[in-house]
């Protein structure tokens, strides 16, 4: 095992060592895009590379995993939070490009397994297509590779229980989803960085939890406040349960992935 779970702090040989051992490669996927008046633009960014961070070290120390993460996509598909000042959009054809591109490079120094997590909505897409082009690239090849498109939306990484959990703390629980800067995102916030958040701000939002079915715009379907929900009923709590859940599911979920 290296000192490190960070690819960028490794050399080359570690690297060509890390191929021979047949580490599993996993690629963050964040987003640079407004999180209502009360959250950092950071949000998704800060989750998605600590996520994979956390995990790989649980997945290491519990099951002795190899794991490396690469350094993490900043930028997503963030067209939808546009209305707002700060964010940061990629069009899908960028996203899709980046994503196939970083994992081409690594899967072509011979690493077989990539899992590429994602954590904004917006990307699921255009991670999605580049998991494919990528499957298909080196099926195509003959090479036995194994690509997975980890996203929090998956019910291995966010499991019912956790929800039924979080059902006595906050109501929002109940609909078994993240609402974008609602009380469960934003609990989670303020127990990982909590210096971040602007809780004074959230006194008064209460609005519906923006319909995964439309076609909508932020500033439209929240009144120009960018959150939806109730993120003034968040607590450090909820955040820490939900943290240690997605945690401990991602490092199970890698470590079953090293055992193939
Ligand atoms: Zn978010």
């Amino acid at each position: 095992m290296f000192d490190t779970i960070l690819y960028s702090e490794l050399a080359w040989p570690d690297l060509e060592r890390a191929v021979e051992e047949d580490y599993t490669v996993v690629l963050p996927v964040g987003s640079t895009e407004q999180h209502g008046p009360h959250l950092p633009i950071c949000t998704d960014d800060y989750m998605a590379q600590k996520w994979a961070a956390d995990a790989a070290l649980l997945a290491r120390k519990q099951f002795a995993a190899r794991v490396l993460v690469l350094p993490g996509i900043h930028f997503g598909n963030a067209k939808h939070h546009m209305g707002f000042p700060g964010t940061v959009t990629l069009s899908f054809e960028t996203l899709k490009n980046l994503v196939f591109e970083v994992g081409d490079s690594v899967l072509a120094h011979g690493f077989r397994k990539l899992v590429i997590l994602n954590v904004h909505g917006g990307n699921r897409f255009a991670v999605g297509a580049a998991g494919v082009d990528l499957k298909e690239k080196y099926v195509k090849a003959g090479r036995e590779v194994l690509i997975r498109v980890a996203d929090d939306g998956n019910p291995d990484l966010r499991p019912r229980s956790m929800f039924d959990r979080l059902e006595k703390i906050t109501k929002e629980a109940a609909l078994h989803k993240m609402v974008h800067s609602g009380a469960l995102e934003t609990a989670k916030i303020l127990y990982l960085r909590g210096d971040l958040v602007k809780m004074e701000r959230v006194q008064h939002i209460d609005t519906p939890p923006v319909s995964g079915t439309d076609v909508h715009f932020y500033d439209e379907a929240t009144q120009n406040i960018g959150a939806s929900g109730r993120p003034r009923d968040a607590t450090e709590e909820a955040g820490k349960i939900q943290w240690e859940t997605h945690v401990r599911c991602l490092a199970e979920y890698l470590g079953d992935i090293s055992k193939d």
